[in-house]
């Protein structure tokens, strides 16, 4: 089981909204459990091997649940040897089925794909179209029922029921003031949704087995599509931004979105949907989906480095470096630390460049430093839990700070048996 660590509170952020817990493979979503990072492979899934690396390197980068493509046989009969292979590997991370079209057939056809996934996401808008529809969405809601698993009723908009869509619109027009084009898209949304796992209540599906998304690529549509969802049911929630993008565009779009919703204590399980840089790693997500909640202060998960932009009192990439050294640090050793020292990811971590505010910055952070800027003595004070310890010089600040840090960790954070 990939439990989750207690969450920490938001001081400001609104207590979260009262949903019914999911369980999925070991991990709670809703309720008051933490708030869980998801995260979708890009490989084949035909290909278990490929597969099965990538859900490690991003079960390993923290994504407490994986989501991975099953959208023909071959993908279905890859499923047992995916979680074979992640076994051989020691990684035991719940993995999703997303399925789109044919879904009920591949679920039917390939009884231990159905059996190992921990949960089964559906598109209400791509279940089947005219009287298939029903017929193909209550297969799949029978074989969860059967194997018990939890379902992921997933809305979204480049998808979206058309015949629901049809139907708002129609009753929008009979409207004394009709309302515009945007409002009627949401509403279609929403309703796609709810409709959807009413429907599932009625064949058999628990209640307790239902988690919602409703998921579109415009941030202001986004928040107001969850807000509406998370007035008019109390299933848990997805949040995500679909086609959030690229590199920064997609990072800061995401944040904002799911920022504002996460304030409003809406939101139990998050996945950020970055395009990958070309050759850039999957996990970019996760670490993405974690910062978003550390930084808001809902979560915990690795040490956080504050650091200085720089500016002209500083003409040395010196504190960039040491800054991204121990940036990647602590990332390297969480892994480790993580399985040795509880509480090890609330440790804060200061690199400053200069006098101005290094020193205060620093004693603000469990452990911080503050290097010297332009004209100033070439010395870097170190400071421990506020208080000054050491001053650092010569070339190898960067090594005798990082075993500062490792010190610290090793004596300041309990050993786990
Ligand atoms: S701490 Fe110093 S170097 Fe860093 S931004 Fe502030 S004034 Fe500039």
């Amino acid at each position: 089981m990939n439990a989750p660590s207690e969450p920490l509170q938001g001081d400001c952020a609104t207590p979260r909204r009262v949903t019914r817990p999911v369980v999925v493979g070991g991990v709670t979503v809703g309720s008051s459990a933490p708030i869980v990072v998801q995260s979708m492979t890009n490989t084949d899934t035909a290909d278990h091997i490929a597969t099965a690396i990538q859900v490690a390197q991003l079960a390993r980068a923290g994504s407490e649940l994986v989501r991975i493509t099953v959208n023909n046989d071959d993908a279905a009969r890859a499923v047992p040897r995916i979680v074979e292979q992640l076994a051989k590997m020691n990684i035991n991370v719940p993995l999703i089925g997303d399925f789109h079209y044919n879904g009920h057939k591949l679920l039917a056809d390939h009884p231990a794909c159905a059996e190992l996934l921990a949960k089964l996401r559906i598109n209400p808008g791509n279940v089947g179209q005219g009287a298939k529809r029903d017929t193909q969405f209550a297969q799949i809601i029978e074989i969860a029922c059967r194997h018990d698993k939890p379902v992921r009723i997933g809305v979204n908009w480049g998808s979206l029921d058309q015949s629901i869509l049809a139907r708002i619109m129609d009753e929008n027009a009979r409207r004394a003031e009709p309302r515009d084009a945007g409002c009627v898209m949401r509403e279609a949304m929403v309703s796609s949704a709810l409709e959807s796992a009413t429907k599932a209540e009625e064949y058999g599906l628990p209640e307790d087995r239902i988690v919602l998304s409703c998921k579109v690529s415009s941030v202001q549509d986004l928040i107001a599509i969850y807000r509406d969802l998370a007035r008019r049911c109390d299933y848990p929630l997805h949040l995500g931004l679909t086609e959030a993008g690229m590199g920064s565009k997609g990072i800061v779009a995401s944040s904002a979105a799911l920022a504002v919703l996460l304030q409003e204590g809406i939101g139990d399980t998050i996945r950020v949907s970055l395009t990958p840089e070309p050759n850039g790693p999957r996990t970019q997500e996760v670490v993405v989906a974690q910062e978003i909640l550390q930084t808001m202060g809902l979560r915990a998960f690795a040490p956080m480095v504050t650091a200085c932009p720089g500016c002209g009192r500083t003409t040395s990439t010196l504190f960039q470096e040491l800054a991204q050294r121990i940036q990647n640090h602590v990332r390297e050793q969480m892994p480790v630390w993580r399985e040795r020292h509880d509480g090890v990811e609330n440790l804060t971590l200061a690199v400053m460049g200069c006098v101005v505010n290094g020193p205060g910055e620093s004693k603000q952070a469990n452990i911080g430093i503050s290097l010297p800027g332009t004209g100033e003595s070439p010395a870097a004070p170190v400071f421990v839990d506020g208080q000054k310890t050491v001053t650092l010089r010569g070339d190898n600040i960067a090594a005798e700070f990082e075993a500062i840090v490792d010190d610290y960790v090793a004596n300041r954070y309990r050993r786990k048996n």
